[in-house]
């Protein structure tokens, strides 16, 4: 999930990787590293290449910091930074990970799927682990397998990719092994970049432009091994490949954003792969269930619980009102939704069966820190949904589920919404199955949840028809959005993501409460989003349509194909796939936040850092 840069040619190699892993700073990380391999000196006591493991938790300038007065001659290497998702950011766990012999060097990107039964297995065969991470698990199998393949560095790398499940780049050196690097991957980027008389990699091409133009594109389950003067790439049968330079044109490339103009568009556009990484691995599809790892150790007390309160602050909360629908639906537990500024100063009647459930992307938002606190002392189950690892609220939480999502950095959430609700539909699942949910419903559901990604993508690919409507409507300045039930949350969130990138007054409201007030605000001048999915409260939706045309409202839809009810009184329709209800609102967000995104780049916005806004909120 974050960043990747190799270097193997005559050049000094630290200064290249540093400078690469500052070309990859804005993807957001906790801690950096390289291993290099030093060239043999001509001292009696320097005699065998060695493999130099530089790295810390923090930032790229605290790596160069703790290079000071060391002098590495190397010229070839590999570079991380990381963005924990198993184990905190602490220097053990920063990459490079390496093996019992320390000669090796891995570098990872993704989630290593399988990594405990790999790692219990290498555990059997003598190998000692140092770190938490999933990563590890590659430095040890290349060990072993370097062993079994006589030294073969390039087997031993094929051999242990066609062990691994889950999602790799990975980049592999081995002091005994001279001026070769070993790169492989499946489902995250890496590219090599052709020198002259040096090659490198990375897991982004910003990372190679200041040294070469010419890119070759790795496709997945393919690996790579890189000398200075060439390079050849194979498939997991060992068939050589031939496969296309590219040539980067300068302008192919907007600094920092992998071609979006903006993070948050990036983010908006990223949704289909961070919707997998909230599932990977965490469906048992022929059994209707989900398996969440991280609840397991506190799986006796939640199966006891009878009530659940989500604590949580802004699009969380959204997300959390949402969960109260999922839960209701899917369990038989009595759900509470509270603003974590507000739970923490009721007189709340907690005990050892109420769970606490906060979700926060960063870990770090004051206000739900200070629920949760609360919520412990009074001896409740602390649980949470949390992206960013080893943060202050995935450390007093008592057991959680992390996102995987990679680093969100527009200030307006959007992958992470999503994610939350998925994640917060695989929980709702996972606890009604053991209560009412029989083994039809659950399949039913986890169909519905592997569909989700292709069909984020086919709204995706309708971006430039939502950006034609949100031009239309870019010159209102007031809005109100309407949904009921599973929607009324999409029209709170809709509404929010309007108000703070562009600064356009948005209300959100239950369609069912217009008429008890902000129908009277509505003229030809203050549109309505109306999100009217095809479902059960159709009906009552169109009625509250009705009187917003009879006050002659403009009303932009969102609704599902061929819904003639909604096309019939709709000024302009956005339509997205069908799904389950309780999931239709993951689809129908998404062409809300493109059209949020596209009003506020056509007002000229500062659309990644909205004025008065910061992405994790320290303050309560
Ligand atoms: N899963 C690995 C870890 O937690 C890699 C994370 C990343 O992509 O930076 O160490």
């Amino acid at each position: 999930m974050c960043g990747i840069i190799c270097y193997c040619g005559k050049k000094q190699a630290v200064p290249i990787l540093i400078n690469g892993l500052k070309r990859l700073e804005y993807r957001g990380y906790d801690s950096a590293g390289f291993s290099v391999v030093s060239e043999p000196g001509k001292s009696k006591s320097n005699k065998v290449r060695k493999n130099i493991i530089v790295k810390t938790k923090g930032r790229v300038f605290q790596l160069e910091n703790k290079m000071e007065g060391i002098d590495i001659d190397a010229t070839y290497g590999i570079a991380h930074t990381r963005w924990a998702t198993h184990g905190k950011p602490s220097h053990i766990n920063a990459h490079p990970q390496t093996d019992c012999s320390g000669k090796i060097g891995v570098v990872h990107n993704g989630i290593i799927e399988n990594y405990k039964e790999i790692k219990e297995d290498l555990i059997r065969k003598g190998h000692v682990f140092k770190s938490e991470t999933d990563t590890e698990v590659i430095a040890h199998l290349v060990e072993e397998f370097f062993t079994l393949c006589g030294g073969n560095l390039e087997n031993a790398v094929l051999k242990t990719v066609q062990k691994l499940s889950g999602t790799f780049g990975i980049a592999v050196i081995h002091s005994d092994v001279d001026h070769k690097i070993l790169i492989a991957k499946r489902g995250s980027p890496i590219i090599i970049g052709v020198g002259e008389n040096e090659c490198l990699a990375a897991s982004d091409s910003n990372a190679l432009a200041p040294y070469t133009n010419k890119m070759v594109y790795l496709s997945d389950d393919e690996i790579a091994v890189l000398t200075p003067n060439d390079y050849y790439i194979k498939n997991l049968s060992n068939e050589t490949l031939d496969k296309k330079v590219e040539i980067l044109e300068s302008n192919d490339y907007k600094e920092d954003k992998r071609g979006f103009e903006h993070y948050m568009l990036k983010e908006i556009f990223e949704q289909p792969e961070s919707l997998e990484n909230a599932m990977r691995g965490r469906l048992i599809e022929g059994e209707g269930v989900s398996k969440l790892g991280g609840l397991e150790p506190v799986i006796d007390r939640i199966k006891n619980t009878k009530q659940l309160i989500i604590v949580s602050c802004g699009t969380s909360y959204y997300s959390g009102l949402l969960g109260r629908y999922i839960f209701e639906h899917l369990t038989e537990l009595n759900i509470e939704v509270e603003l974590a500024s507000e739970f923490r100063y009721r007189r709340l009647k907690l005990n050892e069966e109420i769970a606490v459930l906060a979700l926060s992307q960063s870990g770090e938002t004051a206000d739900t820190l200070a629920a949760i606190k609360e919520a412990k002392r009074k001896g409740a189950l602390i649980l949470g949904i949390v992206n960013a690892v080893g943060t202050s609220i995935a450390q007093i939480t008592d057991a959680g589920v992390y996102n995987h999502a990679g680093p969100e950095i527009g200030v307006a959430s959007t992958k992470i919404y999503t994610s939350q609700l998925v994640i917060l539909t695989l929980m709702a699942l996972l606890i009604g199955r053991y209560q009412g949910v029989s083994f039809i419903e659950g399949s039913e559901i986890t169909d519905a949840l592997l569909k989700l990604p292709g069909q984020v993508r086919e709204i995706l690919k309708e971006a430039p028809q939502i950006e034609k409507i949100a031009l239309q409507y870019a010159k209102y300045k007031n809005f109100l959005y309407i949904g009921r039930l599973f929607n009324y949350p999409t029209a709170l969130e809709g509404a929010l993501k309007l108000k703070e990138i562009s600064y356009v007054h948005a209300e959100g409201y239950a369609a069912g409460e217009m008429k008890h007030g902000p129908i009277s605000l509505i003229d030809k001048n203050f549109p309505t989003v109306a999100i009217a999915p095809d479902d059960l409260t159709l009906d009552k939706m169109i009625s509250n349509m009705q009187e917003i045309k009879a006050r002659s409202g403009k009303i932009l839809s969102i609704t599902n194909p061929g819904v003639k009810k909604v096309i019939d009184i709709s000024d302009d329709i956005i339509t997205v796939p069908r799904t389950i209800p309780i999931l239709q609102p993951v689809l129908n967000i998404i062409p809300l936040q493109l059209f949020a995104y596209y009003i506020a780049r056509e007002k000229g916005r500062d659309i990644d850092k909205p004025r008065n806004l910061a992405k994790s909120v320290t303050v309560e």
